[in-house]
C-alpha cells in the first residue's frame, strides 16, 4: 500500500510594535531581564489590558495580504494553562472570533527542484485563521545550577498565529510555504522574521494516509523547529516513521514531539491524553467589539507589492527567467538592489545572474547583509555595463568585483588603475592561438580525433600568453576556426 503525507503548520510571528499587546511596556529585544514589566503584563490582581490598536492594525495587515475574511466582530478569550512563563496563568489569545478567517497563500511549487526552463507553477495554499494573542515570558535554565529563571520582558509582545489548512503535500512544499509567508511579511514590514530572536516560530502537524484514502491519519505535531530546513527535515523524518509504523500494523498516536536535531529524529514530548485542556472562556476585561469596514479599507490602502506581484511585474517588465524573478523577490532588499541595479542601466538578465551568484556569494563570504555592501546597485551596473560591452571578460569581472567590495573603488576606475581592459583585438589574439598551436601539437591532434576536451589546453594557452585579458568568445571562434582550415 502507498502512503501520503498530509501537513498544516502553525505559524508564531511576533508583530513590530513598540509596546506591547495589552499594556505600554517596550518590546524592544535585548534588554535586561524583567526590566520591560508592569502589573499588566506581569498579571497583578486589578490591572487591566487596553488592546493596542497598532497591534491589530498590523494583523489586519497580514490578514488582508493573506486573501483572509476580516472579521467585523471581534473578541478576545483565556487560554489557561500553568506554566512559569505565564504569570497569569493564562494567556490572552482569541479562539471562536479571531480577528482573521479563511484565506489562501500562493506559493511557487518548483522552486526546490531547480529547473529552471518551465513557468512558475503556483498551488493554493489555504488559511485556517491567523489570530492575534499574547506572547509568554522566557524560561532560562542554561547555566544555572539551581531552578531556573524567567524573563517576563517577552512576556506580552503581540503574536499572530497563523493556521494554515492541511493542504501541504510535502516536506518541501512546507518549506515553499514557509519562505513565501515570511517574504510576504518582510513586504508587509510588519516583523523581523527572525527565527534566531525568535520572532518567527513553527509548529509542523503531519499525518500519514493511504493513498486512496479520503480520511486523514491521526496527526503528530512537531515543536522546537529553529529554522525551515529543520521543519523540512523533521516533516520528513516523520513521515517515514509514520509510514513505517503503519506499515507494520502499528497505529499512530496523537501527541506532541520535539524535533532532536543533533539525531536528526523526533521524539515524544506528551500524548494527548496528557495535553492541556485550555478551558477557554470570554476574557471579561475585554470585551467583543466591531470592526469598522473603513478601518480596514484604511488599512488595505497601505498594502505594497507583494512578492509574487513583484516577480510577475519583474517577468514582465525585465524579461528575466520567471524562476530567476521568483528566487529574487523571496529576500525584498536583493530584490530592491536587483531593481535599483537594473534602473541604473544594468542589462537585466546579467543583473540577475551577477546579484544571484555572484553577489551572494560575496556576502556570504564576507558574512554581511546587503546593506553592509560597499558595492551599491550603481556601482554593480557600472561593472556589468562593461562586461556587457566586452572590455571585462567574466572572470576578470569577478576579480574586480572583489576589488570593489575592498576597496569601494568602481569598476571603471579598477579597471583603469590595472589596465584590465579585455583584448578584444582579433590580431592580436590570432597571433596568440597560432602561437598555442605551434607550441601544443598533442592537444592539436587530440582535437582533430574529436576530442572537445582539448580545445580547453588552447584556450587556456591562448590566455596565458595574454595575460588573462583575451575576451574569451573570440579565443574560442579564432582557435576553432584556424583548426577547421587547417585540417580540411
Ligand atoms: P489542534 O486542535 O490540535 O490545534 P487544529 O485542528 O487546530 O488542531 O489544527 C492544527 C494544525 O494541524 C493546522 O495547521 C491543521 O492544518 C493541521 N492538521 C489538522 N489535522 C491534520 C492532520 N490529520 N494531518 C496533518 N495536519 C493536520
Ligand atoms: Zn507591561
Ligand atoms: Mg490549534
Amino acid at each position: 500500500m502507498n502512503y501520503e503525507p498530509v501537513i498544516g503548520l502553525e505559524v508564531h510571528v511576533q508583530l513590530k510594535t513598540k509596546s506591547k499587546l495589552f499594556c505600554s511596556c517596550s518590546t524592544e529585544f535585548g534588554a535586561e531581564g524583567n526590566q520591560h514589566t508592569c502589573p499588566v503584563c506581569l498579571g497583578w490582581p486589578g490591572s487591566l489590558p487596553v488592546l493596542n490598536e497598532a497591534a491589530l492594525k498590523l494583523a489586519i495587515r497580514v490578514g488582508l495580504a493573506l486573501n483572509c475574511k476580516v472579521a467585523e466582530r471581534l473578541k478576545f478569550d483565556r487560554k489557561n494553562y500553568f506554566y512559569p512563563d505565564l504569570p497569569k496563568a493564562y494567556q490572552i489569545s482569541q479562539y471562536d472570533m479571531p480577528v482573521n478567517g479563511r484565506g489562501w497563500l500562493d506559493i511557487e511549487t518548483r522552486t526546490g527542484l531547480g529547473t529552471r526552463d518551465s513557468g512558475l507553477e503556483i498551488r493554493r495554499i489555504g488559511i485556517t485563521r491567523a489570530h492575534l494573542e499574547e506572547d509568554a515570558g522566557k524560561l532560562l535554565h542554561e547555566g544555572i545550577a539551581d531552578g531556573s529563571l524567567v524573563d517576563y520582558n517577552r512576556g506580552g509582545i503581540p503574536l499572530l498565529e497563523i493556521v494554515s489548512e492541511p493542504d501541504l503535500g510535502s516536506p518541501q512544499e512546507a518549506y515553499d510555504y514557509l519562505t513565501a509567508l515570511k517574504a510576504i511579511l518582510q513586504y508587509l514590514e510588519v516583523s523581523d522574521c527572525d527565527m534566531e530572536k525568535g520572532s518567527l516560530r513553527c509548529d509542523a502537524n503531519v499525518s500519514v494516509r493511504p493513498v486512496s484514502q479520503e480520511k486523514f491519519g491521526t496527526k503528530v505535531e512537531i515543536k522546537n523547529l529553529n529554522s525551515f530546513k529543520m521543519v523540512q527535515k523533521a516533516i520528513q523524518y516523520e513521515i517515514e516513521r509514520q509510514t513505517e509504523a503503519l506499515v507494520n500494523g502499528e497505529t499512530i498516536v496523537q501527541e506532541t514531539r520535539l524535533w532532536n536535531d543533533a539525531k536528526g529524529t523526533t521524539f515524544s514530548m506528551r500524548s494527548k491524553e496528557e495535553a492541556h485542556d485550555y478551558r477557554y472562556f470570554p476574557e471579561p476585561d475585554l470585551v467583543p467589539f466591531t470592526l469598522s469596514r473603513e478601518t480596514v479599507e484604511e488599512v488595505r490602502k497601505t498594502l505594497p507589492e507583494l512578492p509574487l506581484e513583484r516577480a510577475k511585474r519583474f517577468i514582465k517588465e525585465f524579461g528575466i527567467p520567471e524562476y530567476d524573478a521568483y528566487v529574487l523577490v523571496q529576500e525584498k532588499k536583493l530584490a530592491n538592489y536587483f531593481e535599483s541595479c537594473v534602473r541604473e542601466g544594468a542589462n537585466a538578465k546579467l543583473a540577475s545572474n551577477w546579484v544571484q551568484n555572484e553577489l551572494l556569494a560575496l556576502l556570504n563570504a564576507k558574512n554581511i547583509t546587503i546593506e553592509h555592501c560597499a558595492v551599491s546597485p550603481h556601482a554593480l551596473a557600472g561593472l556589468i555595463r562593461l562586461v556587457e560591452k566586452g572590455t571585462l571578460s567574466g572572470k576578470t569581472a569577478k576579480d574586480v568585483l572583489q576589488e570593489m567590495a575592498a576597496t569601494g573603488k568602481t569598476a571603471e576606475a579598477i579597471v583603469k588603475e590595472k589596465g584590465l581592459t579585455q583584448v578584444s583585438d582579433t590580431g592580436l589574439i590570432e597571433k596568440a592561438v597560432e602561437k598555442a598551436i605551434a607550441a601544443n601539437p598533442a592537444a592539436v591532434a587530440e582535437f582533430k580525433a574529436g576530442k572537445q576536451k582539448a580545445l580547453g589546453a588552447l584556450v587556456g594557452a591562448v590566455m596565458k600568453e595574454t595575460g588573462g585579458k583575451a575576451n574569451p568568445k573570440l579565443v574560442n571562434e579564432i582557435l576553432i576556426n584556424k583548426l577547421g582550415t587547417r585540417s580540411s
